[in-house]
């Protein structure tokens, strides 16, 4: 592998992020690791493995190629796909031992009408975030409807999605989402569905829990569901982001740096010229905003962002050569601090980090 743009990811800081949560959840729960997406960008076949080899049996996805790639990296995992995947795919479904998201009586039947086999389903119920499932705003009319269906089904799980539990407003909000689910799962008490599950990282940390099974996602990478919260003592992001300075040069008091000639030297400045740009996940966001650290000093981005490149202010630092590491991300200023940045999340931030920056792993399991 040669060096220009790559991110070192730490397994064994994941494990420890699991394992702080683990400490801090119910016992009674289980923990569904999220790793979808790559595993938020880390990587889903080491991310799995290595969380299997602490204990997770639970996997959630967001699609079918995600779902046959994290069975083959956990052969005895169960694994869940959260979302739509094209009923013409029931089949493939059943012979991976995926489980579905089931989340409409149309979606339930389709799926039912492209094999004679049961699939293992979770039923997906809508408490108010109008995205996917069977609607809870009347719980008896959506537990009839839920159980109606679950016969054609290998039932395995019932579930809801919270989306305001990350924030103190969300509060009364989260508490409805609950309730309505709640009620649903208690008229459905003699199915006796295995799993029942609601909380998310934010519902996980900040909520009290309900269910037997909780999802965890960006916690387990060392990232915080909204910037307000506080994240376990411990907590933290496994994730390296590193690059190069490929070349330094002088800037001349009224030169202008990059595309545009957005950015003016109001005196004489050392730049530094680093091979990493928007092709790679770096968002261009950042021109003239964001900040990287070479030799420990913070560096900041002077000009637009570049596909493959960017430039940046080293003048304070002493001695900045060709070929010294340029830290873009790591545990110190991570994905949620530059998210910050640009008005966005640190979950945003790590999914654009792009497929052409390799990643490198420590802690690998055996
Ligand atoms: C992504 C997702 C999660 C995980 O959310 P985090 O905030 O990353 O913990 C849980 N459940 C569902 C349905 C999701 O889509």
């Amino acid at each position: 592998m040669y060096r220009r743009s790559w991110i070192d990811i730490d397994l064994n800081t994941i494990r420890e992020n699991y394992r702080i949560c683990r400490s801090r959840i119910d016992p009674s729960m289980d923990i569904m690791a999220v790793v979808k997406a790559d595993a938020y960008g880390h990587g889903d076949t080491e991310v799995s493995r290595a969380l299997r080899s602490c204990g997770v049996r639970h996997f959630a996805v967001s699609n079918l190629e995600e779902a046959v790639r994290v069975r083959s990296a956990v052969p005895d995992g169960q694994i869940l796909v959260l979302g739509y995947t094209p009923a013409e795919l029931a089949g493939e479904i059943y012979e991976n031992r995926i489980c579905q998201a089931v989340y409409s009586p149309e979606y339930a039947l389709e799926l039912c009408a492209r094999t004679d086999r049961r699939i293992m389903a979770h039923f997906a119920v809508d408490t108010g975030m109008n995205r996917i499932g069977f609607d809870a705003d009347d719980p008896e009319k959506c537990a009839e409807e839920i159980r109606r269906l679950s016969a054609r089904f290998d039932t395995q799980g019932i579930f809801t999605h919270l989306c305001c539990a990350d924030t103190d407003d969300g509060a009364d909000f989260t508490a409805g989402q609950v309730g309505k689910f709640r009620k649903t799962v208690g008229r459905l008490a003699d199915l006796k569905i295995p799993y029942v599950h609601c909380m998310n990282s934010a519902g996980s940390l900040r909520h009290a829990p309900y269910g037997n099974l909780a999802r965890l996602g960006i916690v387990l990478y060392g990232l915080k569901p909204d910037m307000s919260n506080v994240l376990p003592d411990g907590v933290k992001s496994a994730m390296r982001w590193q690059s190069v300075v490929a070349m330094v040069k002088k800037v001349h008091k009224g030169e202008s740096i990059g595309y545009g000639c957005s950015y003016t030297a109001r005196s004489e400045m050392t730049v530094a010229t680093v091979p990493t740009g928007y092709a790679d996940g770096y968002s261009r966001r950042l021109s003239n905003t964001g900040r990287v650290f070479v030799r420990g000093h913070e560096a900041p981005i002077v000009g637009r962002v570049c596909m493959d490149q960017m430039m940046i202010d080293v003048t304070g630092a002493d001695g900045v050569q060709l070929g010294d590491r340029v830290v873009l991300l790591d545990e110190n200023y991570n994905a949620d601090d530059m998210a910050a940045e640009i008005g966005t999340i640190g979950y945003e931030v790590i999914c654009d980090i792009g497929k052409r920056v390799p990643r490198i792993y420590r802690g690998c399991p055996l």
